[in-house]
């Protein structure tokens, strides 16, 4: 595990960034504040002065420890300290091996090209205030949970969930499901049982169909399926069948859900390959209601 300190210097209501401009690596141009990986035996406010007088050459006067990033790119856990720091003294060293240094006013920085998830700290940093401990994970180079003092405060798999509830056009039931592999949307489609005058035509067959000819495999066994309303018989079956890694549905079909209610996937001594089911609950009000307003038109 990789211990690293990152610090912003404040002067003037202005915030010193660096541009990463050098480097061929994940940051390339982003903006970042200083810091760097500590030493071996180096405390970690040793490696905070160390690292912004090499980079930037200032001295550190005075500080401010605003928290503790937990930092998971693709399951290698990285601890940052965060620092702001209000005093210093010396001259700006304005190119360093990493990138060129400037300083920056708020508006500015809100501008500027970061990572995804530095927005989930950047504000506690303008304001100096603590925020204690952050979690961030990404997982294939993309943001997948946020985590703020243990309670999550973005979650990948509730954006895509969001994404499922939308109403159709026709006579459609809005019922939506979304293939994802390696944090990618492949497939994604609404059941057309109507428009293909097709009673197979569910959401899911279809996406399923999809994303094994995207992919050009007979499995899809590193993929996640989502769905707004649990899964019918038929469904299951092609979701077991196509080998979907995890299966994620908003609101449960106690009369004909085949994931939990009449059917247990995880359980079933006669599913063989493993497939983790999650409920999204919290959505389930509002999808439950698109699913209520549907059927309430349509009588
Ligand atoms: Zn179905």
């Amino acid at each position: 595990m990789k211990k690293t300190t990152l610090a912003y210097l404040k002067k003037d209501d202005k915030f010193l960034l660096i541009h990463k401009n050098k480097k061929d690596d994940e940051n390339k141009n982003k903006y970042l504040g200083i810091g760097g990986k500590c030493f071996f035996n180096e405390s970690i406010v040793e490696c905070l002065k160390r690292e912004v007088k090499e980079e930037s050459n200032f001295e550190i006067e005075n500080y401010k420890f605003l928290g503790k990033i937990n930092f998971y790119y693709n399951n290698e856990l990285e601890i940052i300290y965060l620092y702001l720091v209000d005093k210093f003294s010396g001259e700006l060293k304005k190119e360093c091996d990493e990138g060129s240094l400037n300083f920056y006013s708020k508006t500015e920085i809100k501008k500027l090209k970061m990572w995804e998830s530095d927005k989930y700290f950047i504000n506690y940093v303008l304001k100096g205030k603590e925020f204690k401990e952050l979690e961030i994970r990404y997982e294939n180079s993309v943001l997948v949970e946020v985590k703020h003092n243990e309670k999550i405060i973005y979650s990948f798999s509730e954006e895509i969930c969001k994404k499922l509830m939308k109403k159709n056009k026709d006579n459609e039931i809005p019922i939506r499901a979304i293939v994802v592999y390696k944090n990618k949307i492949i497939s994604s489609s609404t059941n057309l049982k109507e428009s293909k005058n097709n009673c197979l035509y569910h959401a899911e067959m279809i996406v399923i169909n999809k994303a094994l000819k995207k992919l050009k495999n007979k499995y899809l066994e590193e993929c996640d399926l989502y769905v707004n309303l649990e899964p019918c018989m038929m469904c299951a079956g092609a979701i077991i069948q196509s080998r979907i890694k995890n299966l994620y549905f908003i609101s449960k079909n106690s009369k004909a859900g085949f994931a939990i209610s009449n059917f247990n996937i995880e359980e079933n001594k006669a599913v063989h390959h493993k497939i983790k089911v999650h409920q999204v609950s919290k959505y389930n009000h509002t999808n439950s209601k698109l699913l209520k307003d549907f059927f309430k038109n349509k009588r």
